[in-house]
């Protein structure tokens, strides 16, 4: 029998559901693959503060070269690798480049204070726990000053609160590593996060700074979460600065530092290095008289 309205439009429910579980059982399948073959690279993209617009740090950011045409995004690569377990060994990669990749940004730009800035995702408890006793003894092993790492720690529904209580904030803590909560504004509680964890850094979300005009509601919930911050004694970041009114009016706004395209890409080691005079990192008068925005 021929089915009806309700039974087709279900079944290309059904068909459309496959479809994405076969894309992601693909991309998992080559993703093993790349990790294998250790096919991890760290990118860096610079972070900068206000107001002359000089790198403060850089964000490590993971590429994973995959064998396939199949577009993909970061992201979904992330949150495969944290379904399977293999976040660990991703994020253990990204850092060990990191740290060893520090100190040439430093030279590079002549500047020993230069930091550097880790994502780490927190899925459930075991995985961070395990996660960050790798992160700690990646740390311990190196040379570097923990006092200019920083741990961003992305939202994630499982961020539950024996977390907040774990030893492992206070190891941090006692190395001098900084906290950044990642896309804040995104997920489920960050105002509790905020409680409840001793923030360094906020990272405003993309989403909030997109687009951004002075009379609008974004506008008035990043002074206030500047505002909040600050007397906190953290710091602000805005993510995803693309274009010169949003540096206009984000500069208004005393956010600290901020990141994004209209400053560079995220770009590999060699990339960065190659750079020698980046005509976007001068004083920000000079950049908005440039574009005749003051
Ligand atoms: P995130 O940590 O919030 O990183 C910022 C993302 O925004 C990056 O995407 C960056 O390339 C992108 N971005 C920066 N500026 C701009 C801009 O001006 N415009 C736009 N449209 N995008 C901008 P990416 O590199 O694709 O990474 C996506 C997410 O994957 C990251 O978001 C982070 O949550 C996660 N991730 C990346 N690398 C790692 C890693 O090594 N370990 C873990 N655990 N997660 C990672
Ligand atoms: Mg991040
Ligand atoms: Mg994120
Ligand atoms: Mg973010």
């Amino acid at each position: 029998a021929n089915s009806q309205g309700n039974d087709s439009s279900l079944y290309y429910y059904d068909r459309r559901l496959s479809k994405r579980f076969n894309r992601k059982a693909t991309l998992a399948t080559l993703l093993r693959q790349a990790l294998a073959a250790n096919q991890v690279e760290a990118y860096y993209q610079p972070i900068v503060a206000l107001p002359e617009l000089k790198i403060v740090k850089f964000e490590a950011l993971c590429r994973v070269k995959l064998d396939t045409k199949l577009p993909y995004s970061v992201q979904e690569l992330i949150e495969i690798a944290e379904e399977y377990n293999w976040i660990d060994q991703i994020d253990a990669a990204v850092t060990k480049q990191a740290l060893h990749d520090l100190p040439l940004l430093q030279r590079h730009y002549h500047d020993n204070n230069i930091g550097m800035s880790i994502n780490r995702s927190v899925v459930n408890d075991r995985v961070s726990h395990c996660c960050l006793a790798d992160t700690l003894n990646i740390f311990e092993a190196s040379d570097i000053d923990l006092s200019l790492i920083t741990l961003e720690l992305t939202e994630s529904a499982y961020f539950d609160d024996s977390y907040y209580h774990s030893e492992w904030l206070d190891k941090l803590k006692a190395h001098n590593i900084a906290i950044a909560l990642d896309d804040f504004g995104t997920g489920y509680s960050s105002f509790s996060y905020l409680r409840q964890i001793p923030v360094n850094i906020v990272k405003i979300d993309r989403s909030f700074v997109s687009g951004l005009t002075e009379e609008s509601n974004e506008f008035s919930m990043i002074d206030m979460l500047c505002k909040l911050t600050h007397k906190m004694g953290g710091k602000v970041i805005a993510e995803g600065v693309e274009t010169q009114q949003e540096l206009y009016l984000l500069s208004k706004l005393n956010v600290d530092m901020l990141q994004g395209y209209i400053f560079s890409k995220p770009r590999s080691l060699e990339q960065t290095l190659s750079c020698h005079n980046d005509p976007v990192y001068m004083p920000l008068s000079q950049h908005l008289y440039h574009d005749n925005i003051v």
